[in-house]
């Protein structure tokens, strides 16, 4: 199997995004999220969303020369209006002004709106907490999850993601969708031939199924139940009516389902540490639990497996199968 790196992805995503209609800073914006991705093995949300960014250009639905404009609402609260464009030029437009307003207000909320999400949230999250404040984020997307007790579409997958700052050193991060899966793991799994884990979803007839075609004719389940559903409905909640974008269901009634993202909304919310501690030995506090984590055999801090993804992957590259491979350079190739 063909191996490629990081880079090459990279590049790949840029070609592809500029020859169906994007401009060189959001090109530049999507193509480091998708290479940002491949870099940590996080398959879903790299590559394999490529086709669906170009599909979402030749529809005319995403706007690929977005402005993202910022204004206040309130003096910690910043609305985002993404012109139309991809979240990843939102984020680079609004992590140094959130960061600042997190600062001095002692916390900011990001009101992301007219914008199609399409990637892992862990990225925002981070680059927020490069700037010194710990971040909480969470965007919804097209139904995919019945609520409690029900068998019908109704919440997205909805990730939630939360960065903590270390002062001189990585972030903990993590990053988790509602559901038992993401959905783009579903569909490789669809792609590859393989059986979902039992739970994971159930058909359209409402029973239980690990078939991923199934599952995505069907619904994905919540993670841990009806606790599950609860924080679906908690994001369809931040990501829509708080901040005045789509429900999951209101963006399915104007999606023109050409396989890219929806127009919808992100909650993003930032904490000064020191404002809210009232003094800097947060940091230092946190590294207790850090270490009463690490210091029991078997359990580790959620993001270092992907730092242990991202340390083989430097190593051994990306594996690609060839006629993935001549897809994406076809794209590439406008
Ligand atoms: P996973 O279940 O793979 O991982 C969820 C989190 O749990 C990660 O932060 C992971 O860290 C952590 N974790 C996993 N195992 C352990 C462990 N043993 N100990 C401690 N922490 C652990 O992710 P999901 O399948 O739920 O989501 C995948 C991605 O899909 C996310 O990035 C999400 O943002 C994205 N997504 C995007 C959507 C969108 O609309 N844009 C919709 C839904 C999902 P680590 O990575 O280090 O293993």
């Amino acid at each position: 199997m063909p191996t490629i790196t990081p880079e090459d992805a990279r590049t790949l995503a840029r070609a592809a995004l500029v020859a169906h209609g994007c401009d060189a800073a959001n090109a530049d914006a999507v193509a480091d999220t998708i290479a940002r991705a491949e870099r940590d093995g996080a398959a879903s949300h790299g590559l394999f969303r490529l086709p669906g960014y170009v599909a979402s250009l030749k529809s005319g639905k995403v706007n690929g020369a977005s402005r993202p404009k910022i204004t206040n609402r309130a003096p910690a609260v910043l609305h985002v209006d993404g012109d139309g464009g991809y979240a990843p030029v939102a984020h680079q437009a609004l992590a140094g002004p959130l960061a600042a307003a997190a600062k001095t207000e002692g916390l900011a909320l990001a009101a992301v709106t007219n914008t199609h999400h399409f990637s892992a949230l862990w990225a925002e999250v981070e680059l927020l907490s490069e700037r010194g404040v710990a971040a909480i984020a969470c965007v919804s997307f097209k139904p995919a999850l019945p609520p409690a007790g029900g068998t019908t579409p109704l919440y997205g997958t909805n990730p939630i993601a939360f960065a903590w700052p270390r002062p001189g050193r990585d972030p903990v991060v993590f990053d988790q969708a509602s559901s038992v899966m993401a959905r783009g793991e579903v569909m490789i799994a669809a792609r590859d031939g393989h059986a979902l884990p039992p739970g994971a979803g159930i058909g359209p007839d409402g029973q239980p199924s690990t078939d991923p075609a199934e599952v995505l004719r069907g619904a994905l389940l919540p993670f841990g139940g009806y606790k599950g559903a609860s924080l679906a409905m908690m994001v369809e909640l931040l990501a829509g009516p708080l901040i005045g974008e789509n429900l999951s269901l209101e963006a399915a009634e104007t999606d023109p389902a050409d396989g890219g993202p929806p127009r919808g909304g992100e909650f993003i919310l930032t904490i000064d540490p020191d404002s809210a501690r009232g003094s800097t030995d947060w940091a230092q506090h946190a590294e207790k639990l850090f270490e009463a984590i690490a210091s029991q055999e078997g359990a580790r801090l959620p993001g270092q497996g992907r730092a242990a993804r991202r340390a083989r992957i430097a190593e051994q590259g990306i594996d690609i199968a060839e006629d993935r491979l001549q897809e994406l350079r076809a794209l590439a190739e406008g």
